[in-house]
């Protein structure tokens, strides 16, 4: 490890004066919020920010509750409160399963939902599982608030579209529809299931009146430059019966729409076999936990 190099420190006690120090800092200001990234990134040299603003005396951004029409989440509250919380089980099943299998207990414990996203790791194990529960991020900017699904914020390997003065205030969740059921299943190198994912993959559906998919989504992770939607295997499932036959057919088509590099961790191609057989696995888990079997 590298010394830190030096850099102006500040806890700002309110958005407003968060804001006022993120815009007078440019673009050298970065957000510090559980740090798990933020302070690593620092001390290899990767990231050399000139102003980090720490977020935590900031009051309201942390917590879970139930709102009109879904649940939000406070954007500083910690990957274990997500994982634990009984609201999001039972509302949004894959996000609570995406937070259990989230590097190790220690890292939870510290780690926080809006660092993951403002991370925008391809191999984020939140932002899918976000993206498939049609998340909605709340910023605040030097222009005042705004909302944003968080599938649009992503654009490259650790780029969102943020300025370096957005702060995500919170994430937004809506309610899920009657007979829906979500899933995210990953593989890690060492297959502890919580490393970071050599590739990983969301599911969510919508079981319809006859017990066909009505609507689904899939998004996947390390498999591509920024977690992404597998827009035409969503396409190709809707209104099919949830068969062995049909999930498996969506399975390869996932493994059509994967994009994976190579590298020290594992070959593209080893990706592309893992994209298929982890697709199949969060299918099937969302049909299940839609209540819903899969025929074989
Ligand atoms: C050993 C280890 C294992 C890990 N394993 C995994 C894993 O398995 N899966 C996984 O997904 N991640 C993993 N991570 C990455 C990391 O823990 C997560 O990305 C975590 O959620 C980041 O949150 P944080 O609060 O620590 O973010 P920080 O480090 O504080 O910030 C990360 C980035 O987001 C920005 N940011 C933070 N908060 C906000 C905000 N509210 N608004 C705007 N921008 C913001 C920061 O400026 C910074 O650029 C691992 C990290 C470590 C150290």
């Amino acid at each position: 490890m590298k010394r830190l190099r030096g850099f102006d420190y500040h806890e700002p006690v309110s958005l407003a004066e968060a804001t006022r120090i993120l815009v007078a800092a440019g673009d050298g200001a970065r957000v510090l919020a559980g740090g798990t990234d933020l302070v690593v990134d620092m001390k290899t040299g990767q990231m050399r920010p000139s102003t980090v603003v720490n977020l935590k005396r900031i009051p309201g951004l942390t917590g879970i509750e139930a709102v009109a029409d879904g649940t939000r989440i406070g954007a500083l509250t910690k990957v274990t409160a997500v994982e634990t919380s009984s609201l999001v089980q039972d509302r949004h099943p894959g996000l609570a399963q995406a937070a259990s299998i989230l590097a190790s207990p220690p890292v939870r414990a510290l780690a926080t939902i809006g660092g993951n996203v403002g991370r925008a790791s391809p191999a984020s194990d939140l932002g899918p599982a976000l993206i498939v529960h049609q998340a909605i991020a709340t910023i605040e900017g030097r222009d005042g608030g705004r909302d944003e699904l968080v599938e649009e914020l992503y654009v490259e390997p650790g780029a969102t579209t943020l300025a370096s003065s957005d702060i995500i205030t919170s994430l937004f969740l809506p309610d899920p529809p009657p007979g829906f059921g979500s899933a995210h299943v990953k593989l890690g190198k060492r297959g502890s299931g919580t490393d970071i994912a050599l590739a990983g993959a969301s599911a969510s559906v919508v079981i319809g009146e006859r017990g066909e998919i009505a609507d689904c989504r899939i998004a996947l992770a390390s498999l591509g430059p920024t977690p992404f939607r597998a827009v035409a295997t969503e396409e190709m499932l809707r209104a099919e019966m949830p068969t062995e036959a049909v999930l498996g057919a969506a399975a390869e088509s996932a493994g059509g729409e994967a994009q994976p590099i190579s590298d020290m961790r594992a070959s593209a191609s080893y990706r592309v076999t893992l994209a298929r057989v982890l697709t199949l696995r969060a299918l099937r888990g969302a049909v299940r936990s839609a209540g819903a079997e899969v025929v074989a």
